[in-house]
């Protein structure tokens, strides 16, 4: 399509967006809200401020704000792309099959888009799901409970017949330390009461690190309680990680609902389990992250990097984890392909194969771009769902609001034009700190994301198309705002506090 093409106006995109949601795409959206509770049917949309200043940007500026965020929010494209990679292709576990099928369609996408893109190699693990069942054993006070569970990603299978322990149940790492021998032959039971989003950095630690503590206290198995914020008796995986030399212990998660039944049962007396998990460690497959970018007008060599994750669990499609991350940045390079410029520095989309268990996708680029991360001057990780956008954060060095503030304004309209308290990260970018990358974060509502995060039920019905486009257009606003911004933001001081200083700009 000519670049001339009728541009809508980011006012009447908004109003337009505000009277009816666009349209899904794909035949396999959802009409209708999500039927689990506790999800939103939609976030509440708040009338946009339509009339934004015009302080701080060009009246050409304004206009390609128009041609950014007006598409963004009417089109219905990210949602569209959604639907392909979630019922398309569908889960897509490092190693799998379906992840390399995902490499494919970024490609294809890409290369449909107009935006130049290649895939750049990554070893990752091979674990895979087995058989896998679990019961509370018949005693005086029971009949005998079935579990409902996942296996951990990174978990050691039981022998082939399952195996039978005694539970004990800790709430914490020191309480498993100060069990000591007690845990030996047991299953080693963490539980714990996440109960909103923000709890799941407290709680993240027992099912990443816990089984293999209890495996070195000579445990025969772990169970953990999901990681989650709702449950309709939906267990939650995620990884766990063993030591290379260290033991290893089949580890499970059980729902909420079961671990609740646990921990009721251990006050009235002993409590047995069984449990069988038929998982394997498979040896290492070659995967690939996928590069894509449109190239700078004036500085190509400076980069603002957007990156999501391309690899999801192997339960659920991965919808909001994090294929709305990854339909974002890829939207947002379409868009800013489309334009009549180039912004002046080049936008960069990475899509990182395996942060779910490993990530060798965020390393492998760091390592393999380590030359040109003096000259990454930003980088962006949507990997929190596909909620609507709260605001901007930043992990910089001093003066980045000041820079920033005037290019926040096509976000009033998004309700997004707002710095927030935090520092941007990124599980894919946190290979990048050494080399003092400033991280930006466009914070989406993420309040319901751990509902569904990491099960069966992280799928397209949960996304709501005009949360998912309004953060699409946001996040495609701010990659040009940092490729297109005069000045640089400063670069953050290093975690280590003998790095070198910061280059001066
Ligand atoms: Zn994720």
């Amino acid at each position: 399509m000519s670049t001339s093409a009728f541009v809508l106006p980011v006012s009447l995109a908004l109003r337009l967006l505000t009277s009816a949601a666009p349209a899904p795409q794909s035949p396999a959206a959802a009409p209708n809200p999500p039927q689990v509770p506790r999800v939103p049917a939609t976030a509440p949309v708040k009338t946009p401020a339509v009339a934004a200043s015009n302080k701080g940007l060009s009246a050409a500026q304004q206009a390609t704000a128009g041609r950014l965020v007006g598409p963004a929010l009417t089109e219905g494209h990210a949602y569209a792309r959604l639907a392909e990679l979630t019922d398309g292709v569908g889960p897509r576990l490092s190693g799998s099959e379906s992840a390399e099928a995902a490499v494919q369609w970024a490609l294809r996408s890409f290369q449909a888009d107009g935006v130049k893109a290649w895939k750049e190699a990554v070893k990752v693990p091979h674990w895979v799901r087995g058989e896998e069942h679990g019961e509370i054993l018949p005693s005086e006070r029971t009949r005998g409970l079935p579990l409902s569970l996942l296996a951990l990603g990174g978990s050691a299978p039981t022998p082939p017949e399952g195996l039978t322990a005694e539970v004990v149940e800790v709430g914490s790492l020191e309480e498993l330390a100060a069990l000591g021998d007690k845990a030996r032959g047991k299953i080693v039971f963490f539980n714990h009461s996440m109960s909103e989003a923000a709890d799941y950095g407290r709680f993240a630690g027992l099912r990443g690190r816990g089984p293999a503590a209890a495996a070195k206290q000579g445990a025969v198995a772990a169970l953990v309680r999901s990681l989650a914020t709702a449950s309709l008796r939906t267990p939650h995986t995620g990884a766990t990680r063993f030591d290379d030399n260290g033991p290893r212990l089949p580890a499970a998660a059980v729902s909420v609902e079961d671990a609740l039944t646990l921990h009721r049962m251990l006050q009235g007396g002993a409590v047995k389990v069984r449990l069988v998990l038929g998982c394997s460690e498979l040896p290492e497959a070659d995967s690939s992250n996928v590069v894509a970018e449109v190239r700078g007008r004036e500085k190509p060599d400076e980069v603002v990097l957007l990156g999501a994750h391309l690899d999801s669990w192997d339960v659920g499609t991965g919808a909001h984890d994090d294929g709305a991350g990854v339909v974002m940045v890829m939207e947002a390079a379409r868009l800013i392909a489309k334009l009549p410029q180039a912004p002046r520095r080049t936008v960069r989309v990475v899509l990182f194969m395996n942060e779910e268990n490993g990530l060798r996708g965020g390393r492998a680029y760091a390592q393999a771009h380590a030359k040109e991360l003096p000259k990454h001057v930003a980088a962006v990780e949507m990997d929190s769902g596909g909620g609507r956008p709260l605001g901007v954060s930043l992990h910089a060095g001093p003066g980045g609001e000041d820079l920033l503030r005037p290019w926040l304004q096509p976000l009033e309209g998004l309700g997004a034009a707002t710095f927030l308290e935090g520092h941007a990260t990124g599980a894919d970018l946190s290979p990048m700190e050494p080399a003092h990358v400033p991280f930006v974060g466009v914070r989406v509502d993420s309040s319901r994301y751990f509902d569904v995060h990491h099960s069966m039920a992280d799928t397209l019905d949960k996304v709501d198309p005009r949360d998912l486009s309004r953060s699409t257009a946001a996040v495609t606003w701010m990659a040009y705002a940092l490729a297109e911004a005069p000045g640089l933001l400063v670069r953050p001081t290093a975690p280590e506090s003998d790095g070198p200083p910061p280059p001066k700009k």
